[in-house]
């Protein structure tokens, strides 16, 4: 069985959920992490993980591209939820830092960006507290500022294992994951793509349990099938080309990127 570990399943694209299921575990596909990441589907999140236990575990967190939408007030919502539900969440996310898009109408970049540093640090104290890990999301349009800024924060955390999700760093930094955060990376569809060659390199070259596969869905659907709406079930797709760049075969990639995920999110009732 193969766990996509990075989804949004409270994304309004989804009519049927019952049909992306039956859809995923056609694809090998038994079981997923779902990221609340705003106010607005938070509830939600947790309440399709309840209605699907076999299918779905929650994470909760503020996006950081949500960071302004998201009141102070909220944050402090969010942060009883996750106490609340300590026992049923994989981990708090989705949370990072992401400078590729521009600050909201009526913000400048230093305040977006420090709030988006308030709130992931309010994340990392959270996931400590609960002794849970964290779903990290980091994005840039170019250098690597935020993966640095991301990495100061997660450093000041440890105990706290950040798996940096979709990742398209170097081996460098892979490396420093690895080595001085005890993180893990996960990969999306975007090693499929053409022109992902720096990504691929990294992905045949670190270890095999350094990593775990995700979709990123509704995002993000995988050659063949790119710019459709994506579904957990197409992380097949992706431990099918990790399989391919490692030269092992793909039940090798999901007993060991399985076995990352039920380590690092807690899943050991799982069949
Ligand atoms: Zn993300
Ligand atoms: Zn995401």
């Amino acid at each position: 069985m193969i766990i996509d570990t990075h989804c949004h399943l409270a994304s309004p694209k989804y009519e049927d959920l019952e049909e992306v299921r039956r859809n995923s575990i056609a694809l090998g596909v038994g079981h997923c992490i779902s990221q609340g990441t705003a106010p607005s589907d938070w509830e939600l999140t947790l309440e399709q993980a309840r209605q699907m236990p076999d299918f779905i575990t929650p994470c909760l967190a503020t996006h950081p591209s949500e960071c302004m939408a998201c009141s102070d007030e909220q944050l402090l919502q969010m942060e009883t939820l996750c106490r609340q539900n300590r026992d049923s969440l994989a981990a708090i996310g989705e949370t990072g830092l992401d400078y590729y898009w521009d600050a909201p109408d009526g913000c400048d970049t230093e305040t977006y960006y420090a709030r988006q540093k308030m709130m992931l640090e309010r994340h990392f104290a959270l996931a400590r507290e609960l002794g849970l890990n964290i779903s990290l999301h980091t994005r840039e349009r170019k250098g690597c500022a935020c993966f640095e800024d991301a990495f100061a924060i997660a450093r000041n955390f440890p105990g706290v294992r950040p798996v940096f999700h979709c990742f398209i760093g170097s081996r460098e930094q892979a490396s420093r994951v690895f080595e001085q955060l005890d993180g893990m990376i996960s990969f999306t569809g975007l090693i499929t793509f053409r022109k992902t060659e720096a990504v691929q390199d990294v992905a045949a070259w670190a270890p095999l349990d350094r990593m775990m596969v995700e979709t990123d869905s509704p995002f993000l659907s995988p050659e063949p099938m790119r710019g459709q709406l994506n579904i957990p079930g197409r992380t097949r797709y992706v431990a099918e080309k990790l399989a391919s760049l490692r030269g092992i075969t793909v039940d090798e990639v999901a007993e060991a990127t399985t076995a990352n995920a039920r380590r690092f999110f807690r899943l050991p009732s799982l069949a």
